[in-house]
């Protein structure tokens, strides 16, 4: 059985249908990609799986919970986490401050420590910058902080949302090769991304959204190497 299982999903935006029946599966350990342009629907899709957004008709199943009968709060503790679009960091605290929100689930201390510590290895730049105020890091570095702010609950999967936007090339790669880490380090990873190249480069298997739908999917590889999706999305 797939980790998370969604099933002709349909999200709603008033009279404005937003997603037409989308079906897609992740199994644990894959790094799965949802590509397509702006407005595709990929945000919504994100947005729906974990409680933000409500759905019209379908299921979402994770780990064999019903998420479209889970209130929003709880599924943080099913070991989902969710990297918003935007980073969404709280700009006034400092670095520390906002891992330390991600750990918000959890009460054992010592867990609690050990999830810094795996953090600011992976992301050395937040332990040295951890009495920053937040607001005052530059892009990168808040995509770094959303993600271990993300991590910190431990998650069996993690949701990204355009973690590329607004970076520069350097630090696109970077933000790239952590997530390919994540990946290895053992935790599921969904990955929304207008940079469909990026996206596919590290993914195994990818699902192609246009206006509500799923047009095409399959491994990353092939789909790198699909014609429509290399004049469409690859700007080739
Ligand atoms: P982007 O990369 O630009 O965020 P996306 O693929 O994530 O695009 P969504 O943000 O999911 O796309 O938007 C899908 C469609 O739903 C769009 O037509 C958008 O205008 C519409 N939409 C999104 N949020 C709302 C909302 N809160 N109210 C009404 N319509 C919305």
């Amino acid at each position: 059985m797939a980790m998370l299982e969604v099933k002709d999903l349909q999200v709603y935006y008033g009279m404005i249908q937003a997603i037409k029946g989308i079906s897609f599966e992740v199994n644990a350990g894959e790094v799965i990609a949802l590509i397509g342009a702006n407005g595709a629907g990929k945000t919504t899709t994100l947005h729906t799986i974990t409680g933000l957004v409500p759905a019209k008709a379908g299921s979402i199943v994770f780990e064999g919970v019903d998420l479209l009968k889970t209130p929003a709060h709880k599924i943080v503790s099913l070991g989902m986490a969710h990297v918003p679009e935007g980073r969404r960091i709280f700009q006034q605290l400092t670095v520390y401050e906002n891992l330390k929100l991600g750990a918000y689930t959890r009460k054992n201390k010592q867990e609690i420590q050990e999830s810094f510590a795996r953090v600011y290895k992976r992301f050395p730049r937040l332990e040295e910058r951890k009495n920053q105020v937040a607001g005052t890091l530059s892009g990168g570095e808040q995509q770094m902080l959303a993600m271990g702010r993300a991590l910190m609950s431990h998650p069996k999967i993690i949701l990204m949302d355009e973690p590329s936007m607004g970076l520069s090339p350097i630090f696109v790669s970077e933000i790239f090769d952590i997530i390919r880490e994540i990946s290895e380090s053992g935790t599921t990873v969904l990955l929304v991304e207008q940079n469909a190249k990026k996206a596919l480069s590290i993914a195994d298997r990818a699902y192609v959204l246009e206006t509500g739908n799923i047009v095409l999917s399959g491994d990353a590889k092939d789909l790198m190497n699909d014609d429509s999706v290399k004049k469409a999305y690859l700007g080739e």
